[in-house]
């Protein structure tokens, strides 16, 4: 196909050479998608549990079958290392696993009423319009995906544009797997256009979005019209708070691939990293060290840990936060410069960094670290607290009374202590403040994809 204004050539990130033209939809198209799965929904819906829970651990399977050549699309479109889109698929199938078997635990109640009985069941909430940013395509597709699917719903995707291929070949992959026609469909195309029509469409029940706070605010604004249920997982500035008394080798150790992974363009990234005082030379030291040590380079070979930024624009947009207009930066370590072709950003750890600053509280989704020191816990909480995001975090600590006296304290909604990780298929992931609301993974996130009704009986008479 010749590229045009109807299709969308789809580039890769570290060698700037085009992969694939791709049909880029317009409203029209996309309202043809969202008639198909309003038709597809009734069936669906119907199908009993046992067997859509049959036809989902179908989908798992098959989507393992398929793991090396999805993981290597993903690697292609987005940059990120082979090793990392491996990781990646294989959980898109343990999600699809989970909730292949969640689909008939999801349980009501019975309650005690008087002049009666009292019950409440989960109802699916019709078409699922599900918004997915470039950084993990393909498993933030199925964490949407998989519990709606499992309610009953039928599904959208709307995927960035600079990144659709994997969430056009999971579609694929769902009907070989059996899933009917009209249930699982991707629409093609830029976020404020069809993205925006699709969100205001009167046959979408829900948005469940995935992006940067700003489309958050638009998507939230447009879905009011027809009050649709939304979800919202949004930026984030995560902390990384190391105590005097931690195993600082560890949290040093760790801490590289906390920010510098998927290139910092995670939503978790721990981008800032708080010291007490008293380590704080030692902890940058040892940080600098690890560091160096991280292996970038072509995304495509296994030993590869940190690959290239997604696009020209967005390496322009982090290259603007080592350059403030109010000052210079002090520069502990930058990694080495790999030229082009490529959006290659190279690591930067920036020690000691101003509280207060745009690199302080400011999302960078990008390969850049602040590192600051604090006094005590109070100052570690009201640092940690410093920006209007709420979404992962860490702490280091021996201290297990400490550990949970900062857990309450930290305003985020996924923390984990002597550890960097966030995201586990089976527990509630999502954020706070303008992180956003509402919860994905675990049992929790079937709560999102349908509506609770409440029946009452009465036994007299
Ligand atoms: P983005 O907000 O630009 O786009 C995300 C998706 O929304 C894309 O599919 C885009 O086309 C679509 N979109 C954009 N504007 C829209 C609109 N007005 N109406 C409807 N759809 C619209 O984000 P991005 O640059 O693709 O991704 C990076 C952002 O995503 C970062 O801020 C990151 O923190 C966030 N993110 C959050 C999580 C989380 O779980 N909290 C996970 C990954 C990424």
């Amino acid at each position: 196909m010749a590229p045009s204004d109807s299709t969308v050539t789809v580039v890769n990130p570290a060698t700037e050479r085009p992969l694939a033209d791709v049909r880029r939809h317009g409203a029209h198209e996309a309202d043809a998608i969202v008639r198909r799965a309003i038709e597809a929904f009734p069936r669906w819906r119907d199908v009993s549990p046992s067997d859509r829970g049959r036809l989902l651990r179908r989908f798992a399977v098959t989507v393992e079958e398929h793991a090396d050549e999805l993981a290597l699309l993903e690697t292609r479109n987005v940059g990120k290392p082979i090793a990392d889109s491996r990781g990646e698929v294989a959980m898109v199938a343990d999600v699809l696993h989970f909730y292949a078997g969640a689909v008939d635990k999801h349980r009501g109640d019975t309650i005690p009423v008087s002049g009666g009985v009292d019950l409440t069941w989960h109802e699916p909430l019709g078409v699922v319009l599900a918004i997915v940013p470039w950084n993990f395509p393909l498993a933030i597709t199925s964490w949407k995906v998989g519990p709606a699917l499992a309610c009953g719903n039928t599904v959208v995707v709307k995927p960035a544009e600079l990144t659709p291929l994997t969430a056009l070949r999971f579609a694929e992959l769902a009907l070989e797997a059996g899933i009917p026609e009209g249930v699982l469909q991707v629409v093609v195309g830029p976020g404020a256009t069809v993205g925006a029509f699709l969100v205001e469409h009167p046959g979408v029940a829900k948005v469940a979005f995935t992006g940067s706070t700003e489309a958050g605010r638009d998507v939230m604004a447009r879905a009011a019209g027809t009050v649709k249920r939304v979800t919202l997982e949004l930026g984030g500035k995560s902390a990384n708070v190391v105590f005097a008394d931690a195993d600082l080798e560890r949290a040093a150790a760790s801490a590289p691939a906390a920010v510098f992974g998927n290139a910092g363009q995670d939503c978790c990234a721990r981008s800032r990293i708080l010291v007490e005082r008293p380590v704080f030379d030692r902890f940058v030291d040892l940080l600098v060290t690890a560091t160096e040590a991280v292996v970038i380079g072509d995304p495509e070979d296994p030993a590869t840990e940190m690959g290239p930024l997604v696009s020209e624009s967005h390496r322009s947009r982090v290259a603007a936060f080592l350059e403030p207009a109010d000052g210079d930066l002090n520069v502990a370590y930058r990694g080495p410069d790999r030229g082009g072709p490529g959006w290659w950003f190279a690591p930067a750890v920036v020690a000691p960094a101003p509280p207060g600053t745009r690199l302080w509280r400011d999302e960078v989704f990008g390969p850049v670290v602040a590192v600051t020191p604090f006094d005590d816990e109070d100052h570690a909480a009201i640092l940690a607290n410093d920006t209007p995001y709420g979404l992962s975090g860490s702490i280091w600590t021996r201290d297990g009374a400490r550990a949970l006296r900062m857990a309450r304290a930290v305003r985020a909604g996924v923390l984990s202590v002597n550890s960097n990780t966030s995201v586990r298929v089976n527990t509630p992931f999502g954020g706070m403040k303008q992180s956003g609301f509402g919860r994905e993974l675990g049992l929790e996130a079937l709560d999102a994809y349908s509506d609770l009704k409440n029946i009452f009986l009465s036994t007299e008479g």
